[in-house]
């Protein structure tokens, strides 16, 4: 394989990437997932990233969230296990790292960011995690708004994903959103290379770039999915896939390609004018089959 080259992660690399789900099998072997997500005004965003997760074949997610919403947010998804974190006035207080790292020994991989919002508090606790825990680690949304040492995420001792769209990645590069959607394909494989983890560059032509130079170009999906927590969907759905997949680069690109096709379904159903987030988790079932 030439690093070098970016190629399309096109229906037949999707088949071939699917995970082979074994069926001497309990809910523990497709993975256990802490979600760090939510806050007071932004309860929906993790509902759609726990119900993308299952809903992409992961076992089992645990929803870690201000005490405030934790029962309110499972009232939402009965298939969630919620975890209340200790908050004050529905901000999680600093104190909660160490909470979250001890609950987060039982679980295969940790996804943070949708709807957590950008208090102090969860700045500390993101911090926390990318200097003290060693599993696969997601970061999305508020997640990387908060993160102003990019050396943290260089020295981060597990396999680490970043999925920003075109503003997340102006404030973490310090570039401007021009600047970045000029040079797309460049700037996502020289950040990947630079601080050793997998890079989701969003928006039309999503990007995903690895650690060692590979890269590919997503050419699924349509404008249709340019909606309200369309983002949040597809970070459930790369927990899901890495929950399944050993090759996390692999696994990201896969659940890009599947976000954008399941987007297309949704289209199909609905048009791009009237399709929602939450159609893009109603047609995941399409893209399974048609990829089985
Ligand atoms: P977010 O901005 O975090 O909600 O993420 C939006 C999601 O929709 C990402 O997966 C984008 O790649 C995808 N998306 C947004 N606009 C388009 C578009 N015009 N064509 C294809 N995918 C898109
Ligand atoms: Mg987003």
């Amino acid at each position: 394989e030439n690093s070098d080259q970016l190629k399309v992660f096109n229906q037949q690399e999707a088949k071939k990437s699917l995970p082979v789900r074994k069926n001497n099998s309990h809910k523990g072997s497709f993975g256990k997932l802490a979600l760090l997500a939510g806050s007071p005004g932004m309860t929906g965003a993790p509902i759609l990233t726990a119900k993308a997760a299952l809903k992409g074949g992961l076992g089992l997610v645990y929803l870690l969230t201000a005490a405030e919403i934790a029962e309110m947010t499972a009232a939402q998804l009965p298939e969630l296990v919620s975890v209340a974190l200790p908050s004050q006035a529905g901000l999680i207080k600093e104190t909660a790292a160490a909470k979250i790292l001890k609950f987060t020994e039982k679980v295969d991989l940790i996804a943070a960011g949708p709807g957590l919002g950008q208090d102090k508090g969860v700045k500390t606790l993101i911090e926390n995690i990318l200097k003290e825990s060693s599993l696969d680690l997601i970061l999305d949304a508020d997640a990387l708004n908060v993160i102003s040492d990019l050396e943290l995420l260089k020295n981060y001792k597990g396999k680490l994903t970043l999925t920003p769209h075109p503003g997340e990645m102006a404030a973490l590069t310090g570039l401007s959103i021009k600047e970045i959607n000029n040079n797309r394909i460049d700037i996502a494989r020289k950040f990947a290379q630079k601080y050793q983890l997998n890079l989701v560059l969003k928006g039309a032509a999503t990007i995903t770039a690895a650690p060692d130079g590979r890269a590919y170009i997503n050419l699924s999906g349509s404008n249709g999915l340019a909606t309200a927590g369309s983002g949040d969907v597809l970070t459930g759905l790369i927990a899901a896939l890495m929950a399944q997949e050993s090759d996390n680069f692999r696994a990201a690109a896969l659940a890009v390609y599947i976000h954008g096709r399941a987007g297309e379904f949704a289209a199909q159903a609905n048009s791009d004018y009237a399709m929602i987030a939450s159609d893009i988790i109603a047609n995941l079932k399409k893209v399974y089959q048609e990829l089985q």
